[in-house]
C-alpha cells in the first residue's frame, strides 16, 4: 500500500496523547486498530520499515521518540546519543504516521528513577543483558509504561534487537498486556551493515571494518551445515570477526530463540530443530554494534545440502 505524506500531530504530554487516541477510537469503527512503534529517534530505514508496516496494518499509527535514560548504563552514550527532531518528524510524515509522541524525561519520569521496575528474568540474563546490566529492566519498564499510555492493538519491533523482542514478548505474555508484538526483519545497508542510529559514530575506517559482522553471519549457515557445534560456530565467528583489526568483541553467542538460553553440548548444531539466535556484539572504537541471525539449523542445513 502507498503511504502518503501527511502532517502528524506532535504530542508532548501523556494526557494529550491519551485524549487523541480515545477520540480516534470513539470516532472509528469497532475494527479500527492502533499500531505503535516505540523508538529513540534519529530515524533511519529500519525504523521506517516498522512505521510502514504499522500504517499498512492499522487505522492509527503512533510513533514515540524517547531517549530513555533508564536503559543506559553510567558509562554509556546517553549524553551523546544522536537527536534530530525536525528530521524525524519529516520522516514520520513521509511514512504516514498519525501521531508523534515526544515526551520529555520529566513527563515520563516525574520521579526518577521510578519506584516501579519491570524485570523479565531468564530472557534478559545473557547477551546484552549480561554486558549491559540493567539495560533490559530499563527497556521493559519504559515499554510497559508506553503500552499503558498508548494501549495499542499491535506494537512493532525490529529483530535487529532480537533479545529485546524476546524480552518484550515475554513481558506482554506474563503480564497479560493485550497487545500483539510484531517482530520485523532487519533492514541493512546495501553492503550488509545493519542500519542503526549509532552508525553515525563510526569513522570511515571503522565503517569499513564494521562489515565484519554481517560478513561473518553470512558464513554461519555454511558452518552449521558442515557440522559445527554451537561452541565451534562461536569460535569460527570470533576468528572471522577478528580479521578486522579494530574489532573488539563483546560477545559472540549462540542461544535458543526466543528462550535466550545458551546451547551447550557436543552435538552438531545442524541437528537442532528449533530456532537458534546467532548474536554478535562488537566494538569499533567507542561504538558498540550488534547484529544477529535467527536460523532453524535443521531446515537451513537441509536447504544448503539440497542446493549443492
Ligand atoms: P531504537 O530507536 O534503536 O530504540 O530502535 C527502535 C526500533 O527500531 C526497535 O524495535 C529496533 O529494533 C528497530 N530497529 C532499529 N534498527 C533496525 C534495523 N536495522 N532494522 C529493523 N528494525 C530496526
Amino acid at each position: 500500500m502507498m503511504t502518503h505524506a501527511k502532517t502528524p500531530a506532535i504530542v508532548r504530554t501523556i494526557a494529550e496523547l491519551r485524549q487523541r487516541i480515545k477520540a480516534y477510537r470513539r470516532a472509528a469503527s469497532a475494527e479500527a486498530t492502533v499500531g505503535f512503534v516505540p523508538t529513540m529517534g534519529y530515524l533511519h530505514g529500519g525504523h521506517a520499515s516498522l512505521l510502514r508496516r504499522s500504517v499498512h496494518e492499522n487505522g492509527l499509527t503512533v510513533l514515540s521518540i524517547f531517549v530513555n535514560p533508564l536503559q543506559f548504563g553510567p558509562n554509556e552514550d546517553l549524553a551523546r546519543y544522536p537527536r534530530d527532531e525536525e528530521r524525524d518528524v519529516t520522516l514520520a510524515a513521509s511514512n504516514g504516521v498519525d501521531i508523534v509522541f515526544l515526551p520529555s524525561v520529566e513527563e515520563m519520569y516525574p520521579v526518577y528513577p521510578l519506584l516501579t521496575t519491570v524485570s523479565v528474568s531468564s530472557v534478559s540474563e545473557h547477551l546484552c543483558g549480561a554486558s549491559r546490566p540493567g539495560h533490559f529492566d530499563g527497556v521493559a519498564t519504559v515499554v510497559a509504561k508506553l503500552f499503558n499510555i498508548v494501549q495499542p492493538d499491535r506494537a512493532y519491533f525490529g529483530l535487529k534487537d532480537a533479545q529485546q523482542v524476546a524480552v518484550i514478548a515475554q513481558m506482554a505474555a506474563d503480564l497479560s498486556i493485550p497487545v500483539e508484538i510484531v517482530p520485523c526483519p532487519i533492514v541493512r545497508e546495501q553492503d550488509g551493515l545493519a542500519l542503526s542510529s549509532r552508525n553515525v559514530y563510526l569513522s570511515a575506517g571503522e565503517r569499513e571494518q564494521s562489515l565484519a559482522l554481517s560478513r561473518s553471519l553470512a558464513k554461519a549457515e555454511r558452518w552449521v551445515a558442515a557440522g559445527a557445534t554451537a561452541q565451534e560456530l562461536a569460535k569460527k565467528l570470533a576468528e572471522d570477526i577478528r580479521q578486522a583489526p579494530s574489532a573488539d568483541i563483546d560477545y559472540v553467542e549462540i542461544v535458543t530463540y526466543p528462550g535466550m538460553q545458551p546451547i551447550i553440548g557436543s552435538g552438531a548444531l545442524r541437528e537442532y530443530a528449533d530456532s537458534v539466535l546467532i548474536a554478535l556484539a562488537v566494538r569499533f572504537g567507542r561504538t558498540r554494534l550488534i547484529d544477529n541471525l535467527i536460523v532453524k539449523p535443521k531446515e537451513a542445513g537441509d536447504l544448503l545440502c539440497s542446493a549443492k
